[in-house]
């Protein structure tokens, strides 16, 4: 079994995982962590939530990335303002001991100003819903032609939520020299289609069973005010 230790993550990244209460990579972590860490490929896999992708593909991420660098250097696309969110706090949690970095979300639903004024203060990583990347990015805001690191979570609930054309816009404005990874629990058509659009011959990964959701995670429902969804989620 690997360690943490074995992929050659910075002791910073290291202090702040064991902190958490990470010991050993989950299955997805220990495929994606030293593929991404040694390989510029792209990237497809398929992950159910609650497998550990976040640090997945976050790790090696924040691993590669310059802090001394202000301009945006990876951008991760997820369908929920929560994701979103929730990815930030992760990411800034793993990258707590390293001065200088910088991670924004930015989602729809919430007012853009505070959001501007955060990216014109430097950033090295953007968390984001489509419509609203898409939506900086137009205003010149956000500034995607510097991105090494393309990140599309949980890709068939943004397909299947609408994003598509979106996310057509936002990737035209990515450099070709960028590295794409790919996480979805499914694999339906239109996920292929973007792959062979927008990816170069991607090195495939898949953990736990196709289409099945992770054991260790449970489904409820409660029908609430849209305007009530977040208060109800927390
Ligand atoms: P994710 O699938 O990225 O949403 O992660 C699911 C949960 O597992 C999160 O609460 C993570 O903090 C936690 N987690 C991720 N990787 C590990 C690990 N290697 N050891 C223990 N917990 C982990």
């Amino acid at each position: 079994m690997s360690s943490f230790q074995d992929f050659g993550l910075r002791p910073e990244i290291l202090k702040a995982i064991s902190t958490l209460g990470f010991e050993t990579p989950t299955e997805i972590q220990s495929e994606t962590i030293p593929f991404i860490l040694e390989s510029d490929k792209d990237l497809i896999a398929l992950a159910q939530t609650g497998t550990g992708k976040t640090a997945g593909f976050g790790l090696p991420i924040l691993n590669k990335i310059d802090p001394q660098l202000k301009g945006i250097q990876a951008m991760i696309l997820s369908p929920t303002r929560e994701l979103c969110m929730q990815i930030s706090k992760d990411l800034s949690a793993y990258a707590k001991d390293i001065p200088g970095f910088k991670i924004v979300p930015v989602y729809g639903g919430a007012s853009i100003q505070p959001q501007i004024s955060e990216l014109r203060r430097g950033v090295q990583i953007v968390v984001g819903t489509p419509g609203r990347t898409l939506d900086l990015i137009k205003r010149r805001i956000l500034k995607v032609d510097t991105i090494q690191w393309l990140v599309l979570d949980e890709a068939d609930e943004m397909l299947s939520m609408g994003f598509k054309d979106d996310m057509d816009e936002i990737l035209a404005d990515t450099p070709p020299t960028k590295q794409t990874l790919l996480f979805s629990a499914t694999m339906p058509a239109a996920i292929k289609g973007m792959a062979s659009k927008y990816m170069t011959e991607p090195k495939e990964i898949s953990v736990g069973k196709r289409n099945a959701g992770a054991e260790n995670v449970t489904h409820e429902y409660y029908v609430v005010q849209s305007r009530d969804r977040y208060s109800a989620l927390k």
